[in-house]
């Protein structure tokens, strides 16, 4: 059989999203609208009242038929055309209103969970998949769309037939409503068997549904590998597996749907048959008139349908108190990076001193192993740096630290003396400028992908930055040199020219404090030249901290910091270093590219 699906949330997490009372906790969305939503119920009221007059109406056209003059038939049309006017316009209305505003909240949820998630630090997404997220922004909220956007509104017009409906039956026959009173209970054991087992089908196929595209959009991702190994049978079979779990959680749900439906149907219009047939003895004995009997037999089809209508739509709000379940939860999720209650500001001009004092780090995910071990370092202002060490020794992890993606388990990280914790991580990055060993570059030109680095450049900016990056010249001979697109992640361009956009998109950003993360693959020679020149033009006046893999890089830094298992195991110059022998003596002879040094 299946195994069960793993979303995030724990089973007792998913006990509470029965309930359709999550849904409570659109309100908040629904606030800033409570004008529409007023004018929703208005709308809504007005419907309903004239639904429940109109079989009035009718009861005394049938029993005033044979009776009554022409002059006063031809009233009670008329007054039937101004009902039907009514009604047409108040339910156009309730459309509109109550559509929109499944619109409007729908979007401001999407746009609500996309900020909350962007701003995420990484450990967040080493646990929950991008694609899944994906799907809450996407299927997630279409479900609660359609819920606040038709379902509630059905449901809301349906309990006012149900209840008004009820009432007037009395008032129409009490013995006969009695009677039919009698059949609710054989209706609703059912409903209630049945739904709950539908509330689980559907949340079952939910889940399905979001770890397919969770599946889907991990090997789209990585297409070339996959191809590559020659993978796809694989790939595809574990995706059709996924998706054939969910479409059987679907069918399930799409037979005991139709199921419940059925028996439903069936038992009220037995009820319904059961009944007029003993008002029509009554009619017959002369107790009660026709018209009586037909009002009551609209009413009593008008309570039902609304009985069936909101069986049906209650499975509709559990879907979506189980979306809006996941969706809040998400809103809600704590984020291991905490931006502090009174942030402190940073002295301008930014000086750039960054400092280690004690720090000890080990990644969520694999708490065991210390990242970083007790590191002290102090870096000065306008000091260039290279950190070097064996791979997993911890220097991207050093990075890392310094742009506050993670909190040390002790020790202090800090800039200008300032502990990063005690700052809004977006004021103090907006002083740091990041070379990634692997740019990123977003399917947009190449004026938009240098931009990137300081949106209010101006476009003669942009082209500075790109001379002093060495990527003028590549750019121009683009097709259409600055406009041209880049292709979604850069795969137009070698890997040395995504590095000298990365560089000219630091330069534009002109921060106090620059971060670099060298290229581990070797450049061509022309390639590695510019870059290296680029870097050096970039380094000039700035706090520059590099995780270095060429020959060139070190010899140029002010002081190498040699890492191994987390630990600093020596600093200073090349020439002493290589002198001292140990670490860095064989990691200069065996690990460094030579570059163009
Ligand atoms: P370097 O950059 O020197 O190659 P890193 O700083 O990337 O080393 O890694 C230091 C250690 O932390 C390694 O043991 C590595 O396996 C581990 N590590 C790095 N990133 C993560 C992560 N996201 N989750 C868990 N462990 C990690």
């Amino acid at each position: 059989m299946a195994r069960q699906p793993q979303p995030q949330s724990g089973e007792q997490d998913r006990e509470k999203s029965k309930r359709v009372g999550a849904l409570r906790r659109l309100g908040p969305f629904m606030y800033p609208y409570r004008v529409l939503v007023a004018l929703s119920l208005m709308a809504l009221t007005l419907t309903a009242t004239v639904s429940l007059l109109l079989p009035m109406a009718v009861r005394r056209v049938v029993d005033n038929f044979g009776t009554e003059s022409e002059a006063l038939l031809d009233k009670y049309f008329l007054a039937a055309l101004g009902f039907a006017a009514l009604l047409a316009v108040g339910t156009a209305l309730r459309y509109m209103l109550v559509t929109r505003l499944g619109e409007v909240v729908v979007a401001d949820i999407r746009k609500a969970v996309f900020d909350r998630v962007i701003g995420m630090s990484p450990s967040f997404f080493e646990n929950v998949m991008t694609g899944e997220v994906l799907s809450r922004i996407t299927t997630d909220t279409t479900v609660i769309q359609s819920v606040i956007g038709s379902s509630v509104s059905i449901a809301l017009r349906n309990t006012l037939l149900f209840l008004g409906g009820l009432v007037l039956m009395l008032f129409t026959s009490t013995k006969l409503t009695l009677m039919v009173l009698l059949i609710v209970p054989m209706v609703i054991v059912p409903i209630l068997v049945l739904g709950r087992r539908l509330r689980k089908l559907s949340r079952e196929n939910q889940d399905w549904i979001a770890e397919s595209s969770g599946n889907a959009s991990e090997a789209l991702l990585s297409v070339q590998t996959v191809q590559a190994f020659t993978n796809e049978t694989q790939v595809k079979s574990g995706f059709s597996r996924v998706t054939d779990l969910s479409l059987s959680a679907a069918l399930r749900r799409v037979n005991t749907r139709a199921l419940m439906t059925m028996i439903v149907i069936f038992l009220i219009f037995t009820g319904v048959v059961v009944v007029l047939w003993i008002g029509a003895r009554d009619v017959r004995a002369g107790g009660m008139s026709v018209g009586v009997l037909v009002q009551f037999v609209i009413y009593s089809v008008m309570v039902a349908g609304a009985v069936g209508a909101l069986s049906e739509i209650w499975s509709e709000l559990q879907r979506a108190a189980g979306a809006t379940e996941r969706l809040v939860e998400l809103l809600q999720t704590d984020d291991s990076v905490v931006e502090p209650d009174q942030p402190v500001t940073l002295a301008q001009p930014v000086r750039g001193e960054i400092a280690f004092e004690g720090v000890t780090f080990n990644y969520p995910s694999r708490p065991s192993v210390s990242a970083l071990d007790a590191v002290d370092l102090t870096i000065k202002p306008g000091e260039t740096v290279a950190l070097v060490g064996p791979s997993g020794a911890g220097k991207t992890t050093i990075i890392q630290m310094i742009l506050r993606f993670y909190d040390p388990s002790s020790g202090r990280v800090k800039l200008d003396g300032v502990a990063l914790p005690d700052m809004v991580s977006e004021d103090f990055r907006r002083h740091l400028a990041l070379v990634p060993q692997d740019p990123v570059i977003f399917a947009d030109s190449a004026r938009e992908n240098i931009r990137f680095g300081r949106p209010d450049a101006t476009d003669a900016e942009v082209e500075t930055a790109a001379k002093a990056a060495a990527a003028h010249e590549f750019i121009v001979a683009l097709p259409e040199g600055y406009d041209s697109p880049l292709g979604e992640r850069g795969v137009m361009l070698s890997g040395g020219q995504k590095q000298r956009i990365a560089i000219a998109r630091a330069i534009l950003r002109d921060a106090p404090v620059l971060l670099l993360d060298e290229a581990t693959s070797a450049l061509d020679a022309e390639s590695e030249r510019l870059v290296q020149q680029a870097v050096e033009e970039l380094a000039e006046n700035r706090t520059t901290i590099i995780v270095a893999h060429r020959l060139a890089t070190v010899k140029k830094a002010d002081r190498i910091i040699v890492m191994e298992q987390g630990r600093i195991v020596a600093e200073g110059q090349h020439d002493a270093l290589v002198a001292a022998g140990g670490l860095y003596a064989k990691l200069a002879r065996l690990q460094f590219t030579e570059g163009a040094a």
